[in-house]
């Protein structure tokens, strides 16, 4: 890791808080005319021009949503970036603004932090977003990072949860469980490095989903395509914690149920290719398995033919009455078995065997 690369490290203590937090942010330019004021100040000003004001915050903690030992630094200063824009993305608004809180211990040298800080900095300008403030302090065990992210948007464009409608089409961007899986490959080769250090990963093959895992990208693009396609959904979530999840939350504010295919469920062929390697089945890594940042949306029935043949888009299933509840119907035999986060593990590994 970092440590063995560069015998050189400079430790926090080195840089005054004020000196630090400027070393780390003085190369960040700004895009958005609605930055007024940012780093520097007491606060940012932000100017929404009679936009609707959209506001997001994740905490990302060492040990519970990422382990140093495979996740390289700068990749997780980009998806800690990225998983709060997949927030304002599912919001169908426009991030325009971030900040950035870190509480570090002193293991940390100045190094590391600059590595976190090249990820948002590449993050920033992927998507046009400004840092325009934050928060840095000690913490006496690991790394905790909070990023909040502000989106801009018309009030006639933002989606909520809560508008799909019976019959209404449930539609998904790419192709799910690609991140769960790369976390699993992750994880094996983390265990054989640690069983034995001079064994050389295996990580071949997996770009992919490797790629998924460790640097998602949010679907801030979907916002302009559906736009193109003179499509606004009902209802609209991002996929962070697996498909099952996210459908029962839609299901949940809107008041509605939800068939899904499981046969139309989009799946890449590497998903299904290391699913099976790993004796998992891959429909179940797409329900549960989390973290693909794609976005699930509901539209009205009369917009099927707009988006049926799209690239992008795959439409999975439909609204039903609330009444009807939450279902998987699965492949072939058209068995209804209910969306439930707690009884997928067991069925879709009985199933398999
Ligand atoms: P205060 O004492 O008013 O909280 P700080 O010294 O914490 O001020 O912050 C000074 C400026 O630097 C503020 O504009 C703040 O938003 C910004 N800032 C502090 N920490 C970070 C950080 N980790 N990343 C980006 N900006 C930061
Ligand atoms: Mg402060």
């Amino acid at each position: 890791m970092l440590e063995e690369k560069s015998p050189q490290l400079t430790p926090i203590s080195a840089y005054g808080e004020f000196g630090l937090i400027k070393h780390l942010t003085e190369n960040f330019s700004f895009e958005n005319p609605s930055t007024e004021i940012s780093i520097g100040d007491d606060a940012a000003v932000i100017n929404p021009e009679n936009r609707k004001v959209v506001v997001t915050t994740d905490i990302l903690a060492e040990g519970v949503h990422f382990n140093l030992g495979y996740v390289p630094l700068k990749h997780l200063g980009y998806k800690a970036v990225v998983v709060n824009l997949s927030d304002i993305a599912a919001m169908n608004a426009v991030p325009t603004q971030i900040l950035v809180s870190l509480a570090v211990s002193n293991r940390f040298p100045v190094e590391a932090l600059e590595e976190i800080y090249a990820g948002i900095s590449l993050a920033c300008k992927h998507y046009k977003v400004d840092l325009v403030g934050g928060d840095t302090t000690s913490s006496n065990s690991g790394l905790v990072m909070s990023i909040t992210a502000i989106g801009l948007e018309d009030s006639q464009n933002l989606v909520g949860r809560n508008g799909a409608k019976p019959n209404d089409l449930l539609v998904v961007t790419g192709d799910l469980g690609g991140a769960y899986l790369g976390l699993q490959i992750l994880e094996r080769e983390h265990a054989v490095f640690l069983a034995n250090p001079d064994m050389q990963p295996e990580m071949e093959g997996y770009d992919y989903i490797l790629e998924k895992q460790l640097k998602p990208e949010a679907r801030t693009d979907i916002k302009n395509i559906l736009k193109e396609l003179h499509i606004k959904p009902t209802s609209m979530i991002d996929v962070s914690d697996g498909l099952s999840s996210e459908t029962l939350h839609l299901s949940d504010q809107s008041k509605v149920g939800f068939r899904i295919y499981e046969e139309k469920i989009p799946l890449d062929s590497l998903t299904i290719a290391t699913a099976e390697e790993l004796n998992l089945n891959p429909v179940m890594c797409a329900l549960n398995g989390g973290e693909d940042y794609e976005l699930l949306f509901t539209i009205s029935p009369n917009d099927f033919e707009k988006i049926k043949n799209h690239p992008d888009f795959t439409v999975i299933g439909h609204a039903v009455e609330m009444e009807q509840g939450n279902f998987l119907v699965a492949r072939g035999s058209n068995e209804l078995i209910a969306l439930n986060a707690q009884g997928w593990d067991a069925f879709l590994r009985s199933k398999k065997s």
